[in-house]
């Protein structure tokens, strides 16, 4: 008999983080309907929420490191991704100085909080003063004064 649990969450496909709940059997989620109680969405999902199972289960989702060789995609190991990237991070930096870098977070509502949070410090122990985010637009000065929430 498999091992059928329900757990409480939120849909993190947009920054409206709407509540649903989420059928999880022998370790994989196998059905997502809305969370009546929550006080955003009141049950309902819209088309991309309801597909969320889609999305996580794609078979062409990207779940690990690939690296384009002679014009193919192959997989490499997180190990020699790091390395990679780290490296050439290093020469970029050495070469235009700390600034040549900029991050961006995307949106940072309740569903990106860690995101914008650790994005904000890589940035800053880069050295660069350089980090967007969806919203900066409607705060002009984001970048020199983000929310405090994510400094
Ligand atoms: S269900 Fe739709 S509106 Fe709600 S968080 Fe997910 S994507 Fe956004």
């Amino acid at each position: 008999m498999k091992a059928r649990k329900e757990i409480l969450t939120d849909c993190t496909l947009c920054y409206h983080s709407c509540g649903i709940r989420v059928a999880v059997e022998d370790g994989k989620a196998v059905a997502v309907k809305g969370l009546e109680s929550h006080p955003i969405n009141k049950g309902e999902l819209c088309p991309k929420g309801e597909s969320i199972l889609d999305t996580i289960y794609h078979p062409q989702r990207i779940k690990y490191p690939m690296k384009k060789v002679n014009g193919k995609f192959e997989r490499i190991s997180w190990e020699t991704a790091l390395d990679e990237i780290s490296r050439k991070l290093s020469d970029l930096k050495e070469e235009f100085g700390p600034q040549m870098m900029g991050m961006f977070s995307g949106s940072i509502g309740v569903e990106n909080m860690e995101i914008a949070g650790l994005t904000q410090r890589f940035k800053t122990a880069f050295g660069s003063p350089n980090f967007f985010f969806r919203g900066e637009r409607m705060l002009p000065d984001a970048h020199q004064n983000p929310p405090d929430h994510i400094r």
